[in-house]
């Protein structure tokens, strides 16, 4: 039996939470992206899972009502975050007052799964955007469990995942906020861990951070691993192909290349991003150098719960036509290059040398960063 086309597909195992028999296993392709094999010797023939997916039954589009500039106030929130560091404040406000959070995080097989928390703290564990599918696991169900215990529950994912949780969940729930994140696309885990691997590395995430974004500075993507905020390794910017790879769109699940959550009406009540080309046609005149989030708020409940935790945020509202312009996955899905047929079949060595991201010559990269230098100080007032 087939629920949604497999190129379709986003791995996001609504079908198999949602399946009464529990006869759906989620399995993980060649490539290491996530599907549904359902047991036929067990399917009852229901249906449910067909009902269950978001591919099948696409949700409802909200056009976003206020778009904000933001991040955390604490510091070292924000500079431990990816962009601005709202998902944290948004959970520690959930947390502190009885509720629910997800987040993901990898657990000691390596293997990148939401999780449930509900301890005051309990952010940080699921801090930092992970480029990697991210393993629902069986959450959908959890959170239902919760949410019919009475349970203030914040959902924060990719917004097929988002569209999963509502699809399977098939009704409202007046506790359920839902944070979708602007998505660029996922490779799969197992080309990062073969990534890890090629360095040698093979980190244990009780002790090992995992880091995608440079936490000293916002903007700049590289990998590193630490131990008590010791750097262990860290990719340099020339030598990270899986990011370059990532962000030139060489190695997503197929469904990512037409994503249909790739514009400015989201899933949903929220939408969390990087707020890139801030000021560019508006002038902002915040020192953003920290990180700088962007908040879309698409419906009255999204709007309660940022203003609930204002006074820990710097906010300022924008337009969404500048998110739109400065954030292409806003606009579109990201292109699918003509190698992606054969990057999954690659080694590290050969995509080293077969593919050209677009490197920039060290000529051009001293430039960009000397500008970035100049820029920064020009911001602070402190003419060079
Ligand atoms: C795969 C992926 C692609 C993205 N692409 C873009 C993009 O193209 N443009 C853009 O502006 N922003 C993108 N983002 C969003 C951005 O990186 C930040 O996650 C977002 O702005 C929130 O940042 P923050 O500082 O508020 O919190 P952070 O602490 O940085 O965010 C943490 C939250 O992200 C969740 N998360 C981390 N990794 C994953 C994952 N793999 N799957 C599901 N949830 C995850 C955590 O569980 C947690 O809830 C992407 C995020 C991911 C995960
Ligand atoms: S039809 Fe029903 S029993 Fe069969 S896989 Fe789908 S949900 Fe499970
Ligand atoms: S519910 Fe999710 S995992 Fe299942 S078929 Fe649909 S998109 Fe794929
Ligand atoms: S690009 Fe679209 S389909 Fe792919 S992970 Fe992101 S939201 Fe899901």
């Amino acid at each position: 039996m087939k629920i949604a086309d497999r190129n379709h597909c986003t791995g996001c195992g609504a079908c198999a939470d949602a399946c009464p028999v529990s006869c759906i296993a989620m399995k993980t392709s060649e490539e290491g992206f996530l599907f549904p094999v359902v047991d036929e010797s067990r399917c009852i023939g229901c249906d449910v899972c067909k009902k269950a997916c978001h591919v099948l039954n696409p949700p409802e589009k909200l056009l976003p009502e206020t778009v904000f500039a933001a991040w955390a106030r604490d510091d070292s929130i924000r500079t431990s975050s990816s962009s601005g560091g709202v998902y944290s404040v948004l959970g520690e406000y959930v947390l502190e007052n009885g509720g629910i959070i997800t987040g993901c995080r990898f657990d000691r097989d390596m293997v990148l799964k939401h999780e449930l928390c509900d301890q005051p703290g309990g952010t940080v564990r699921f801090r930092g955007s992970k480029y990697v599918q991210c393993f629902t696991d069986g959450v959908y169900r959890k959170i239902k469990q919760e949410l019919i215990n009475g349970k203030t529950v914040l959902f924060t994912g990719t917004p097929c995942q988002v569209a999963g949780l509502l699809s399977f969940l098939g009704r409202t729930y007046e506790k359920l906020i839902t944070c979708d994140l602007v998505c660029h696309g996922v490779p799969s885990q197992k080309i990062f861990r073969s990534y890890l691997e090629r360095h040698h590395l093979s980190p244990n995430p009780d002790h090992s951070v995992i880091a995608f974004r440079d936490l000293k500075g916002w903007g700049n993507f590289y990998i590193s691993v630490s131990e008590q905020d010791n750097f262990r390794w860290r990719s340099d910017d020339t030598t990270n192909e899986f990011i370059r790879a990532f962000l030139s769109g060489y190695d997503y699940n197929e469904a990512c290349y037409e994503c249909p959550y790739a514009r400015v009406e989201r899933t949903g009540d929220l939408t969390l991003a990087d707020f890139w080309g801030l000021g560019k046609s508006i002038p902002f005149d915040g020192d953003s150098s920290k990180g700088c989030s962007l908040i879309l708020v698409n419906t009255e409940k999204g709007s309660k719960l940022l203003q609930a935790v204002h006074d820990k945020l710097f906010l300022e509202k924008r337009t969404l036509e500048e998110a739109r312009q400065g954030n292409g996955q806003l606009r579109n899905p990201v292109l699918r290059q003509p190698m992606r047929d054969v990057f999954y079949q690659m080694d590290w060595d050969s995509i080293a040398c077969k593919i050209n991201y677009g490197k920039p010559s060290p000529l051009r990269s001293l430039l960009r960063s000397c500008k970035k230098t100049v820029m920064g100080r020009l911001r602070h007032g402190n003419r060079i």
